[in-house]
């Protein structure tokens, strides 16, 4: 098993990064916004919960989160490893995620960090925001928000796998196939 975390502030490009990585190495995918996302659609009292938050740019409740995140690894038993986009996004999800992996017998083997400069990601959320249809992306003032919740909550997160050596920097600006190249150059070393 190989579980990977692709790591990075919003508009890094970690969702397209992540579709590349999870066809290459046959990982299942875990973007706990893609969950929440869905609950929203569904009109979940979950997804309800959670909107309130993401409108606002904030982060959802810890364990709404690590509740999604558990019952995903346990409703994949055949996984072959997973790639888990936009989480752990506190440190208090890191610990979650690390117990319940343990719980299963495996663990993060690698963090891979994107590094994109702040004016470059606000000017891709932006881009994004005319097509994806996320009202997170049309709001200069929401898209912000997020970026300050990402340095105040979620940078801590790559410092604790830091403390276990387990996290790799790559610089997230380039084509997409150039950063591509980057992240797989990282997997490969840590899979030898
Ligand atoms: P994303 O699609 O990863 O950019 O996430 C969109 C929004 O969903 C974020 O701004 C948060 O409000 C919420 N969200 C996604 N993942 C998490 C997480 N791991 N912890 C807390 N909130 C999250």
């Amino acid at each position: 098993m190989f579980n990977l975390i692709l790591f990075g502030p919003p508009g890094s490009g970690k969702g397209t990064q992540s579709e590349k990585l999870i066809a290459k190495y046959g990982l299942k995918h875990l973007s706990t916004g893609d969950l929440l996302r869905s609950e929203i659609a569904s009109q979940t009292p979950l997804g309800l919960e959670a909107k309130n938050f993401m409108d606002k740019g904030q982060l959802v409740p810890d364990e709404v989160v690590i509740g999604m995140i558990s019952s995903a690894l346990d409703n994949n038993p055949e996984a072959n490893g997973f790639l888990f986009d936009g989480f752990p996004r506190t440190e208090a999800q890191a610990e979650a995620l690390d117990k319940l992996l343990k719980l299963k017998k495996t663990a993060i083997h690698l963090l891979l960090a994107l590094d994109v400069s702040e004016e470059e990601l606000v000017k891709r959320l932006l881009g994004r925001g005319k097509t994806s249809g996320r009202s997170d992306d049309t709001n200069e003032e929401v898209i912000r928000a997020r970026i300050v919740e990402y340095h105040k909550k979620t940078s801590p997160v790559a410092d604790y796998y830091a403390k276990f050596d387990k996290v790799k920097h790559v610089k997230g600006e380039g084509t997409i196939d150039e950063i591509f190249e980057a992240l797989c150059e990282q997997v490969e070393m840590k899979k030898k």
